[in-house]
């Protein structure tokens, strides 16, 4: 099921994994012969699918071309490879003062991504845009890692309470950043975020037992099929290409998502770098391999588990205390790793019960 894309330029790698982090659909268990159905599309530069109970394919059809048009509206909106997006031009006017009109995507996004940045005392910054480009995830094509002054300025620019979101008389929002050359980054927050609006355009339509899947951000809607218990989801093991770790099953509404070292990251020297950046050191994070959340919404699963994976499993667990509802498991990246599970998540979680 996963899929590769291999880029090389140079001497630098830039691998990236459409990957299925979380592998749905393990609802074909013995006591379902008929698995549930699905439909995959690329869309956010990673793979989109939606599911829906065996035999109910006319429904999957409208589930997929309403998260379809969800997905692509929040993409146009949100991503930073866009040159059109709103995010572009709240990048494009950082320092000038002017603020960027924000339509409703944007401005729920940037909010929801900035009360993830206070509630993680910083781990998660939206303003990392500086670092993600320093360290060569944006493009620029570096073979050897920066340098501590290179990392010091670029630091220097990245500050989530630099962000200012304000209400014009007309009740619309505005965004701008106080200074010039930060840019915002909505990549670990946007694809949970678009995952909870489909889920809830889909609710308000009355659908019911679906399951969203945008790149490994997960969020279920009643059950695989009548009688049977909640949507199982694989917990991909980050060491096996097709293996799991074990499987969740998600109550109603529930959501759940992984970041991980191994789908996005680039090779400088020698050394593969994660795509996930310490914003207190300037440094993608090292050691971790993957973090996995449950969480009551898809965007608090995605910003949680950038965030626990930045905090680590001994500073995340105490900020998992304090967040309802929301449960991990840390997969150290060593030989073996360790999994790590908060106790919420162990009481959820079947170790290995299904291997592909
Ligand atoms: P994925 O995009 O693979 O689902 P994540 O949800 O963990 O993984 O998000 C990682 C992305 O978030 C990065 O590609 C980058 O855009 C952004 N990012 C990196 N470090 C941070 C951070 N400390 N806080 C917030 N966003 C970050
Ligand atoms: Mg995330």
């Amino acid at each position: 099921m996963p899929h590769f894309i291999f880029h090389r330029r140079g001497r630098r790698r830039v691998a990236r994994m459409a990957a299925w982090s979380l592998i749905a659909l393990l609802a074909a268990c013995a006591r379902t012969p008929l698995p549930p159905a699905t439909l995959q599309w690329l869309c956010m530069g990673t793979t989109a699918a939606v599911s829906a109970p065996h035999g109910e394919e006319a429904r999957l059809q409208r589930i997929r071309a309403a998260a379809g048009e969800t997905f692509a509206e929040i993409e146009r909106d949100l991503s930073v490879f866009r040159p059109a997006s709103t995010l572009a031009a709240i990048n494009a006017a950082a320092g000038s003062g002017i603020p960027v009109p924000l339509g409703a995507h944007a401005a729920a996004a940037i909010a929801l991504a900035r009360d993830a940045a206070a509630a993680g005392g910083g781990a998660f910054n939206p303003t990392v845009g500086p670092l993600m480009a320093l360290w060569g995830f944006r493009g620029a094509t570096r073979t050897q890692p920066p340098d501590e002054a290179e990392i010091a300025a670029a630091r220097g620019r990245v500050d989530w309470r630099a962000i200012r979101l304000d209400t014009l008389p007309d009740g619309t929002s505005a965004a701008s950043l106080a200074c010039t050359d930060m840019a915002l980054d909505l990549g670990g927050i946007a694809k949970g975020y678009a995952v909870d609006c489909a889920f809830d355009r889909l609710r308000a339509t009355q659908e019911t037992d679906f399951l969203i899947n945008l790149g490994g951000n997960i969020r279920a809607c009643g059950t695989p099929g009548a009688g049977r218990d909640g949507w199982r989801i694989g917990v991909r093991d980050p060491f096996r290409r097709d293996g799991l770790l074990g499987t969740v099953t998600l109550a109603d509404g529930e959501a759940v998502a992984t970041s991980g070292n191994y789908e996005r990251f680039v090779e400088l020297a020698g050394t593969r770098y994660a795509h996930i950046i310490d914003p207190r050191s300037g440094r993608p994070v090292r050691g971790m391999a993957g973090v996995t959340v449950l969480a009551p919404t898809a965007a608090a699963a995605d910003a949680l588990s950038t965030t626990l994976f930045v905090l680590g499993a001994e500073e995340g667990r105490r900020l998992l205390e304090r967040t309802p509802g929301c449960h991990a498991l840390w997969v150290t990246d060593e030989t073996p790793p360790r999994l790590i599970p908060s106790p919420g998540f162990a009481a959820r979680f079947a170790p290995e019960q299904i291997r592909k």
